[in-house]
């Protein structure tokens, strides 16, 4: 870079013009204009007023980091787009705890808490609920916890299962088209409350991520579903079958109908925290931060601590994109 530039960078204060900049160190203002939209636009230089406004804010490590991707006039809009999101987080457990508690951490202002189930000594291993909760319902234990993070968080508690697409569709209505469903619930299986909350969430064309779980001695992270515009789940199952079925044919599951899965609270946040990376990603609605699991899955294996991704293109038989 030519030296004039260089001087002339050094001297943006946020109060000199451009043209004031150049005049003084005889960078030509067309190509000094030029190189300083470039670096704004890359996140590199930021606007003074936006500097200002997130150091006055307590949200400001947040806003720094998301004008690491974001030019800075346009963080503060992000920003009000994440906080405007209703979130319904379906099952509050040990995914779903962690997963309500980093989007409440990370800005987004207005969550739905949906479980029907009460706080258990055995849950206080991996979820984020102590002994005093015990006997409370999940979601307003879960509730209480969050308008302490966020006094002005707006959350609803609501003691119910999600048993069937007509249940959820209603919720939706209510929500607007704006909001997102994290899927956390595994009773009775996390393929069953997918299926149901693809089927919801299609027709109201509400984007929703499926948080996954753990199995053994792996964090599955699920897929991120745009309806229309990505893999739903029911492609992603008619991949994984076509992927599995060869090996698998003719063996039998074994059936312990007592036995508890084991689990570990780090695989569980390391789950939940992919799916509420995945959320505000979609809350922030720019193109600049994409949903990263669109069209895949993954899998953390605690044994190598290694990630693997399967690919789970849209597949043209399911229908789900015209
Ligand atoms: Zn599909």
């Amino acid at each position: 870079m030519r030296q004039e530039f260089a001087l002339a960078l050094q001297q943006l204060d946020g109060q000199l013009t451009l043209m004031e900049v150049s005049n003084r160190t005889g960078a030509d203002l067309e190509h000094f204009q030029a190189l300083v939209h470039a670096l704004h636009a890359s996140c590199i230089l930021e606007d003074d007023s936006f500097a200002q406004w997130a150091a006055q804010s307590p949200w400001r490590r947040v806003l720094n980091f998301l004008g690491d991707y974001i030019p800075s006039n346009d963080v503060q809009d992000a920003f009000a787009r994440l906080s405007d999101t209703e979130v319904i987080v379906l099952g509050v457990g040990a995914v779903g705890s962690w997963a309500a508690t980093e989007l409440c951490q990370s800005g987004v202002g207005r969550l739905v808490l949906v479980d029907k189930d009460t706080v258990e000594t055995s849950n206080l291993n991996r979820s984020l609920y102590t002994q005093s909760n015990v006997g409370q319902y999940k979601v307003d234990a879960l509730a209480q916890r969050l308008q302490r993070i966020n006094p002005q968080l707006v959350v609803r508690p609501l003691r119910q299962m999600m048993s069937d697409s007509d249940d959820l569709a209603k919720l939706l209505q209510d929500a607007g088209p704006a909001s997102i469903v994290i899927n956390c619930a595994d009773s009775p299986s996390v393929d069953a409350t997918s299926a149901m909350v693809d089927a919801a969430c299609q027709r109201a064309h509400t984007a929703y991520v499926i948080a996954g779980g753990y199995n053994l001695h792996l964090s599955l992270i699920g897929m991120t579903v745009l309806p229309g515009k990505s893999a739903c789940y029911h492609c992603g199952r008619l991949t994984l079958e076509n992927l599995q079925g060869d090996e698998l044919v003719g063996l039998r599951k074994l059936a312990r109908p007592w036995r508890n899965i084991g689990n570990l609270a780090p695989l569980a946040a390391i789950t939940a925290s992919f799916a509420a990376n995945e959320v505000i990603r979609v809350a922030l609605s720019d193109s600049r931060i994409p949903p990263a699991m669109v069209n895949r899955r993954g899998e953390f294996n605690f044994l190598t601590s290694e990630m693997h991704f399967t690919s789970l293109p849209p597949r043209p038989e399911c229908g789900c994109i015209s």
